[in-house]
């Protein structure tokens, strides 16, 4: 902090003030004076944060956790075993600072699983940058590639932080939607049901356009883009000049026989596109906070700056963990015994039984192609409840805060993954995360079977 007092017009220093303070040496400032006198300007409306708000409440109450994405059962042996190796090795190095931008075993498997996968060579130093997680891969994009002004293309429903790294950024959000379309008579709607209007998007497209933030399979509905739309978007990009940011951090989580595309490996796309992995969603640890941007040099230059002046490099053990961990699933890659085979089919079923007992007691679900988040649709469920009318906040906030209050059920109220002026659009929707063990589910279930059998209050 500079110690100006800015708010005051008053151009002061800190050291002036402690000097001449005609009270005395105490300079009375409540704490809220303080607040507002540091608070740095890129923070002016991004104080606010769901994860934070929903996870303080759901540890508060005692709560069956359908809320923040992440599975309440292990990682795999195989990996769990990978990092009790790291740290075991003899190999002292292990506990000390490494390459900045990778350690050399994580970069070259990084290189060689995902040359395979783009069907391209990478290399490992210039192509692969290894990141504390998918949020600072994201948040080094971010930083490294949108200027003051820039506009930045977010297809909504979309992951909370897009829109506020993007005004971090000084770069302006430019939404557009994906339109649901009615389901088929007496089916259940599906996350391919919600659709992007190509006329639409091919309008959010200006001079001023400098990326598109693409997340597929998609947090939170769940879509697995198509190749037309993917091609769509990817005529796009490079008809204007457009970078692609694209999230991919449950590329390995898709259903029913659905494929994960790639955008970078589509005609014209690589040396836009800037493709963003997590090794806790890909091995069920994300606590470890290992994550990847794959790209060219030219862009990942730009993100290895913003790295090497914030974090400088993330944990050595757990990247040489997760090196392990890709180099047993390099050699089973689409085998039965992969855990990239295993666990998508071991999702379905939990995603099954969520839909059964969803449909069970009035709320709909939008089944998800993808993810291990399902949205639910809230406008038949007449299970009793308090009139949740009276407030100026979005009704699946409230009603979210409700169920964990007087139900002990954590969701996530789906309005948080919209813009401001499409949040009453879609405020009767709600988000459940079914990565979780069959107890879990089963609880889950019995809370909502208990609750929709209920009598309303008289
Ligand atoms: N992108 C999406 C779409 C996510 O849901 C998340 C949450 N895990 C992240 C990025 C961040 O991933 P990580 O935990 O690896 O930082
Ligand atoms: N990505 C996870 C989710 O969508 C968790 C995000 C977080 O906790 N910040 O639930």
């Amino acid at each position: 902090m500079r110690g100006i007092l800015r708010s005051s017009g008053l151009s002061l220093s800190w050291g002036f003030l402690r000097r001449n303070n005609p009270l005395g040496s105490c300079l009375c400032y409540s704490k809220a004076d303080m607040s507002a006198v540091a608070k740095a300007r890129r923070l002016e409306g991004v104080d606010k944060n769901i994860w934070v708000e929903f996870v303080k409440l759901a540890s508060t109450y005692k709560t069956v956790n359908l809320g923040q994405g992440f599975p309440n059962f292990p990682p795999p042996d195989f990996v769990r075993e990978a990092f009790v190796e790291a740290i075991s090795s003899n190999d002292t190095m292990i506990h000390q600072y490494t390459r900045a931008f990778g350690h050399p075993s994580l970069v070259t498997i990084l290189a060689k699983f995902f040359g395979k996968l783009l069907g391209r060579e990478l290399d490992p130093l210039t192509n692969v940058l290894v990141t504390v997680g998918a949020y600072q891969a994201l948040f080094s994009c971010f930083q490294a590639l949108v200027d003051d002004g820039d506009e930045v293309i977010i297809i909504e429903p979309f992951f909370d932080c897009y829109e506020l790294m993007t005004e971090m950024a000084g770069g302006i959000p430019v939404f557009v939607p994906l339109q649901p379309k009615a389901a088929a008579d007496g089916k259940l709607m599906s996350s391919g049901d919600w659709q992007l209007d190509p006329e639409e998007l091919a309008a959010k497209f200006t001079k001023r356009t400098k990326a598109i933030v693409l997340n597929s399979p998609n947090n939170p509905l769940g879509k697995v883009f198509s190749r037309k739309e993917l091609e769509l978007i990817a005529r796009l990009c490079v008809q204007h000049n457009v970078l692609c940011f694209s999230d991919e951090v449950y590329e390995w989580l898709v259903y029913d026989g659905n494929k994960h595309i790639r955008i970078a490996s589509l005609p014209g796309m690589w040396e836009r596109t800037v493709t963003i992995g997590s090794a806790g969603k890909t091995f069920s640890a994300t606590g470890w906070k290992v994550g990847w941007a794959l790209g060219p040099d030219e862009l990942l230059t730009h993100l290895r700056t913003v790295h090497q002046n914030s974090v400088y490099h993330c944990a050595t053990a757990a990247q040489v963990a997760v090196a392990r961990a890709l180099q047993i699933e390099y050699e089973r890659l689409e085998k039965p015994e992969s855990y990239f085979v295993q666990l998508p089919k071991e999702l379905q079923q939990k995603r099954d039984q969520l839909v059964n007992c969803l449909s069970a007691v009035g709320m709909k679900p939008v089944v998800p192609e993808g993810t291990y988040f399902m949205m639910v649709d809230l406008s038949d469920f007449d299970a009793p409840l308090p009139d949740l009318q009276d407030s100026e906040e979005p009704y699946d906030f409230r009603f979210v805060k409700w169920m964990i209050k007087n139900k002990g059920l954590a969701a996530i109220p789906v309005s948080a993954f919209y813009s401001t002026p499409q949040k009453k659009n879609f405020d009767h929707f709600i988000r459940f995360c079914f990565a979780k063990e069959n107890a879990t589910l089963e609880a889950a279930a019995a809370i909502l079977q208990q609750w929709s059998e209920m009598k309303p209050a008289q």
